[in-house]
């Protein structure tokens, strides 16, 4: 039965060949064959591992076909393996506390082996990239991920064990392991993403092929995005109220979480396995580049524990926390936790984080509540953990059922200029020019780059802007990127393309003194307040004094001039190009029921074309006259 390793969803969904043959880690995901409910996990008693039902109706025959597979045996009859050897397999999870892999591998095991896969693919320095890093991994988040291993190598010294970092490709690795060490289970988180869907199929088809138990708890996200899946009929619901009503209270919510493991079996002999010490970037080859800011965020369980214990010791602060309202702007003390890549990297419970903040509003009169409050924020997680899962295709815009079809051109020039803050808008350049150094921005900051990008004024493909937020945030995340990218271009769950973000005055508002711009930008640190966002429009006397000099020091914002035409020179001219382009490709779907073809997007993109020459011909006319 070899379809149990798969996505019981939809079987190896969107694993293009670049996902298969690289990273691990930092991209997210993978699928299950075997769930258990945390509520059994925490219960003491001998029925702690039962197998639970699995969520849709195809996947409930799914699991009952399951249950006569040679693969299913030993999990069922997962005490009769006790004193043998398991194996934790790290990817994301990288933390001690509630993380029921790895305390389901300590139980009963005589030894213990803790595994990390370094795949070179998702490591290394590739020198073709557009910014130091992997082909796939910005620096900052490499650096982020070693730290969390360190972080966890610690910690797992302090049980009487270690972190055994092994080179590779991960399934290869890990399947090599199994045989060398005589392991009889094997244990990791359950993972959504589609890389991991097929990466953990081809270790969950050697294990059950060669007897070893396999254990894979949900426990990266609140709720199994499988079983509200099930609860909506089989397909994810797509707003968030919804999602709400389906979710409920998770069951876990009132028990305690297993918080900490008191020792570890030791790990055995390692035989001829090639083991090695967490490595530095230095050591991953990376020499001679400069970064003239350090990224303020260190990776790491008990970085994540102290940041989360910073931001819920202010009650008030969390009762009170009001999504959209915190200021974009505020880089010294950010306006939100700054949790997101602790969370991506498992290196912080969602699930304690969620406790943590129940019992603060257990404390207060008074309180904010999904979708503005913390709480809410993570629920905006599983949100898009959830639709994610249940929809083929979800990175791309094609075949993709839930993202309209938009004819976004593909300028390569307009995203370099973007992508290297050289637009001309001074928030918009700031804002990624902290993406570059710092890898994380507020939330409000993504939606104006991201709309600039696409909708807003560019009218690029978002698929574009993903994959640069992708190698660059240090909380890159598969699910929720790709749905907020499509959020923001209004492809799916926002349709109000008609609301578009001001490069200049929505930056304004919050930091009217531009104090963001001059940290990120210092080329505009001495200009004065009155030009900081516009800066082109301030005499070359002032231009001077600054001692910026508008198209010499920091770029005239010529994009938007060379895309539309000469006569366009505003955000204004550009995004109400782009609101016409929406409104027709809104009715083209509306039109085809969502079914556009690549040959229709062409025409309209002809049809766009002509439409935008003849109203410059007939405006040409005009000015003759
Ligand atoms: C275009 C775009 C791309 C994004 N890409 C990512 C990404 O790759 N990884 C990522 O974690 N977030 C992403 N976000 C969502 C959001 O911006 C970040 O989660 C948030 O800014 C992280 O900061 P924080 O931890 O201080 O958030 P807080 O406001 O403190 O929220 C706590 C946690 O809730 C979750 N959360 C908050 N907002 C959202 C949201 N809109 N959607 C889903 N979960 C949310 C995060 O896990 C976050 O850590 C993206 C947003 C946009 C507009």
């Amino acid at each position: 039965m070899r379809t149990v390793h798969t996505n019981p969803l939809f079987p190896l969904q969107s694993a293009t060949p670049r996902r298969l043959t690289s990273f691990l880690i930092l991209h997210s995901q993978c699928s299950l064959a075997f769930t258990f409910s945390f509520p059994q996990f925490n219960a003491p008693n001998s029925d702690t591992f039962k197998h639970t039902e699995f969520l849709s109706l195809p996947l409930m025959r799914f699991s009952l076909t399951l249950s006569k597979t040679p693969f299913l045996a030993p999990i069922m009859a997962s005490g009769s393996v006790s004193g043998s050897a398991s194996l934790v397999w790290f990817r994301k999870g990288l933390r001690i506390h509630d993380n029921p892999a790895l305390e389901y591998a300590s139980k009963g095991s005589k030894s213990v082996y803790p595994v990390f896969v370094i795949d070179p693919h998702y490591m290394e320095p590739d020198p073709n990239a557009f910014s130091p890093g992997s082909t796939l991994a910005g620096l900052n988040r490499i650096r982020f991920l070693l730290e969390s291993l360190v972080d966890l190598d610690l910690s797992l010294k302090k049980l009487g064990s270690r972190l055994l970092i092994l080179k590779g490709e991960p399934s290869e690795v890990v399947i090599r392991c199994l045989k060398e060490w005589d392991i009889k289970k094997l244990c990791f988180e359950y993972d959504t993403e589609p890389y991991y869907q097929a990466l953990d199929k081809k270790v969950k088809d050697y294990a059950s092929t060669a007897g070893v138990e396999v254990f894979s708890p949900v426990s990266h996200t609140l709720f199994n995005p499988v079983d509200i899946i099930q609860k909506n009929g089989g397909r994810p619901a797509m707003s968030y109220q919804s999602f709400l009503k389906l979710a409920g209270q998770p069951s876990w919510a009132s028990s305690p979480l297993s918080m900490s493991i008191s020792s570890l079996p030791p790990i055995a002999d390692v035989g001829s396995c090639e083991i090695t010490e967490v490595p530095t970037v230095e050591e991953l080859g990376y020499r001679d580049y400069e970064q003239d800011e350090l990224m303020p965020f260190r990776g790491g369980e008990s970085e994540a524990l102290k940041r989360l214990r910073e931001s819920i010791s202010n009650k008030e602060w969390v009762a009170n926390f009001e999504k959209p309202k915190g200021d974009p702007s505020a880089y010294a003390k950010p306006a939100t936790t700054v949790l997101s890549p602790y969370l991506k990297f498992g290196c912080l419970s969602s699930r304690y984080f969620y406790q943590c903040l129940i019992n603060v509003y257990k404390d207060v009169k008074k309180h904010t509540s999904p979708p503005v409050s913390l709480v809410g924020q993570l629920l905006w997680r599983d949100f898009f953990y959830t639709v994610a899962f249940g929809t083929p295709n979800f990175d791309r815009m094609k075949g993709n059922r839930i993202c309209k079809q938009i004819p976004w051109n593909n300028d390569d020039e307009l995203l370099a200029a973007w992508r290297e803050a050289r637009t001309g808008y001074p928030w918009i350049d700031a804002i990624m020019v902290q993406l570059r150094k710092w890898g994380w921005m507020h939330h409000l900051a993504r939606h104006c780059v991201a709309c600039f990008l696409t909708r807003g004024d560019l009218f690029v493909h978002w698929e574009k802007g993903r994959d640069v937020f992708e190698r660059l945030l240090i909380d890159s995340d598969w699910a929720i990127n790709n749905g907020n990218w499509m959020w923001l271009s209004c492809s799916s769950f926002f349709y109000q393309y008609n609301r578009i973000y001001s490069p200049v005055s929505f930056g304004k508002k919050y930091d009217p003194n531009g104090n963001y711009i001059r940290h990120f930008l210092p080329v505009l640190k001495d200009m004065p307040k009155q030009y900081i966002y516009e800066p082109w429009t301030a005499p070359l006397s002032v231009q001077t004094q600054a001692k910026c000099i508008i198209g010499r020091d920091y770029p005239k914002p010529w994009l938007v001039i060379s895309l539309w035409s000469p006569s366009m020179v505003s955000h204004d001219s550009a995004s109400k190009e782009c609101k016409r382009k929406l409104g027709e490709a809104y009715a083209l779907n509306q039109k085809l029921n969502g079914q556009v073809s690549e040959d229709d997007l062409k025409n309209l993109r002809r049809k766009l074309e002509e439409n935008k020459e003849q109203e410059s011909g007939s405006r040409r006319q005009k000015q003759k006259l």
